[in-house]
């Protein structure tokens, strides 16, 4: 079959005949045909006709396709008018000169025909003119004029000549439905496409919602473009540290030039656009929560690929990649929240089911190794009498008990500026020399002060082999522990002063009695023997009455002094009560004890002042004894006191088993 838009414009032989047919109208815009007509159902209107000129001509087209055959062809010329008189189209055959002998003859004809409104002949120049108004359908306007033009010895019965100009109208018309049913089609088309890219959406944005972690959200952000535009190139600027290893995923860099549009899309909140100089289009769209813009997503699409309907259907994924991206921001960050307040929780618990420092420390670092899954920790206090940090507590044995300076290490940076510290890689940052770091191989430290009244009594440390291990999260959860450490080693301290206190008498620093009776009826249990010394000043009532009270206790401490002085670490003295003062000496029998209270008697002779003298009582049990017990110990020795008293005093006597 002939192509007939290429026809137009030539002569093309037709069915080997003489036959012609030429397309006459410079009026015919064929560029009409890419597009959509977009007809309504009302039938033509005259608003259409210069759409109605490519259906005219194929319309004619048809016509001269399906009447072919008719010898009319060969005895003349049939031509399409608009209702303007332009010539749109001709076929048949009919010398050039003869044709344009006849052009004013011709718009003539149509005047005629325009004003009668009905078919109109005319003969010129031997010529038989014959012009037929087509109507519409609907309202009878004429819309173009069939025209039949023949020498005038081939002149047509005028009723064949409106069958022609019938049969014509029905063929305009049958290109007109044809054109309807493709619009109605191609509508139905983008419909269905309109309604596909929703179904997409709709499914996208779902799969969006039911990811609960940060990466996945991403992961489905990307995927669903990847399906939605197949062709374009998908980049996603996040402006927060959550890149999960896609390469598509990126850090949002203002400085960058190249991130010029991202920028500028990210800070404007609004989407941009660019063409690049190869015609590409670059589309920058911030992902936005209700509380911030996390980031921006940003689509490179080939010359001619972009649909601009597609645009807003890209806006409303990115805002929904948003709302998703901060749930599960605000999902993950509540879950971490959770987490470290049952750490925190279970810390203080465990911390607070102890009063002993030592225990505490402990505690502490295998708890620190625990929730941070760290390989080292490394728990010292500050001896502030030595002015030294001593380890309490860590799980690498080379470092127990060890000491350090202040001004050493980690630990003295954490002590002097009194903030928590975060090292990425000890193996780049060796900012100081850490023995824990090296002899442990660590690279990753968490490290934060123990806190006591705002000064800093000691220092935990936290470490990793691999580098960039602990998060700022870690290093921020590290401060919050240590802080409750902190509280934890106040309430020992406070204990243990307590019970010191409770322990100790005011007067002489010695121990309480209550507590040596504790100590002697613990070691009765676990020793084998043991001895007691007690002391009393001889005619003390005398010294007070001389001297004076003050002087009287001052001589009750330069005794108490003597005692300590005379006796080792594991002997416990006590203020027994008045001026009476005892001496439990473990694992010592009697006799050796004698000797010990002798060195006191001496000492207390020579070295106070003013001078007294002090008597001694000395008993001692044996596992051996058929009743152990505190108070049969200090009745013998209280019985050899007596002893010593009736016997001139400044002496020592031993009590009898
Ligand atoms: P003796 O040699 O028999 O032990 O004579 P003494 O005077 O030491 O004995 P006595 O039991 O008659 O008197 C004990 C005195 O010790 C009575 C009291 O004034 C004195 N005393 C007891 N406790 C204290 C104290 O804490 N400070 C002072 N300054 N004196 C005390
Ligand atoms: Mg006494
Ligand atoms: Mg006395």
């Amino acid at each position: 079959m002939v192509d007939r838009w290429k026809g137009w414009g030539c002569m093309v032989d037709r069915m080997n005949s003489n036959f012609a047919y030429r397309k006459t109208s410079s009026i015919v815009d064929t560029s009409a045909e890419s597009q959509p007509v977009w007809f309504s159902n009302e039938d033509i209107s005259d608003a259409d006709e210069p759409m109605l000129i490519p259906l005219l001509l194929e319309g004619f087209n048809q016509w001269v396709d399906e009447a072919a055959g008719l010898s009319l062809f060969e005895s003349g010329e049939f031509a399409l008018f608009n209702r303007a008189g332009e010539e749109i189209a001709a076929a048949g055959v009919l010398a050039e000169d003869q044709r344009s002998v006849c052009t004013d003859s011709l718009a003539a004809l149509i005047q005629k025909a325009t004003s009668s409104g009905e078919p109109s002949s005319e003969t010129a120049e031997n010529l038989s003119l014959s012009a037929y108004p087509i109507y519409r359908r609907n309202d009878k306007a004429v819309f173009c004029f069939f025209v039949y033009i023949s020498r005038v010895e081939n002149f047509i019965e005028p009723p064949v000549l409106q069958m022609c100009a019938l049969h014509f109208r029905t063929c305009f018309y049958h290109q007109f439905e044809q054109i309807y049913v493709k619009d109605l089609l191609l509508q139905q088309e983008r419909a269905e496409k309109e309604a596909d890219r929703r179904d997409a959406l709709f499914k996208a944005a779902k799969r969006l919602y039911d990811q609960i972690d940060v990466s996945s959200v991403l992961s489905e952000l990307l995927r669903s473009l990847e399906d939605l535009y197949p062709t374009s190139e998908v980049h996603l600027y996040l402006s927060q540290d959550h890149l999960n290893g896609d390469p598509r995923v990126k850090p949002l860099i203002f400085k960058n030039a190249e991130h010029d549009l991202v920028a500028k899309a990210f800070l404007n909140g609004k989407s941009v656009t660019e063409h690049d100089r190869d015609g590409t289009l670059r589309l920058a769209v911030p992902m936005t929560g209700k509380q911030a813009a996390y980031g921006v997503l940003c689509m490179s699409i080939g010359p001619g690929k972009w649909d601009e309907a597609d645009l807003p259907a890209f806006l409303l994924l990115a805002d929904t990649s948003g709302s998703a991206f901060e749930n599960a921001k605000l999902y993950e960050q509540s879950n971490l929240l959770i987490n470290e307040l049952r750490l925190i929780n279970e810390l203080t618990k465990r911390l607070n089911q102890s009063l002993r420092l030592k225990e505490i420390f402990q505690f502490a670092t295998s708890e620190l190794l625990t929730i941070f899954d760290a390989d080292y920790c490394c728990v010292l206090q500050l001896n502030k009498v030595k002015n030294q940090f001593v380890v309490m507590s860590s799980n690498f044995p080379a470092l127990t008990s060890e000491e350090f300076s202040p001004d050493y290490g980690f630990c003295g940076m954490v002590f002097r500026t009194q903030e928590p510290l975060i090292i990425s890689d000890y193996w780049h940052t060796r900012v100081v020399t850490s023995k824990l770091m090296d002899n442990t191989s660590s690279r990753s430290l968490i490290a934060a002060p123990i806190m006591v009244d705002g000064e800093a009594v000691g220092v935990i440390l936290v470490t990793h082999k691999a580098p960039n291990f602990f998060s700022y999260e870690n290093y921020k959860l590290l401060q919050v522990m240590s802080t409750h450490i902190g509280l934890a080693v106040t309430n020992a301290s406070l204990h243990a002063e307590v019970r010191r206190m409770v322990i100790t008498d005011n007067l002489t620093g010695l121990h309480a009695r209550h507590y040596l009776n504790e100590q002697i009826q613990n070691k009765q249990r676990k020793d084998p023997f043991g001895s007691l010394i007690l002391v009393d000043i001889d005619l003390f009532k005398r010294v007070n009455d001389t001297y004076g009270h003050q002087v009287g206790d001052r001589i009750l401490i330069q005794v108490s002094e003597i005692i300590r002085a005379s006796i080792r670490q594991g002997d416990i003295a006590a203020r027994w009560g008045g001026e009476e003062l005892a001496v439990y000496l473990p694992g010592i029998r009697a006799e050796q004890a004698y000797r010990i209270a002798e060195r006191i008697r001496v000492h207390v002779e020579k070295e106070t002042d003013p001078v007294v003298t002090v008597s001694c009582g000395v008993s001692e049990w044996t596992f051996e004894d058929e009743k152990i017990s505190v108070e049969s110990l200090f009745y013998r020795a209280d019985m050899a006191l007596y002893e010593a008293k009736h016997n001139g005093r400044n002496c020592i006597f031993v009590g009898q088993t």
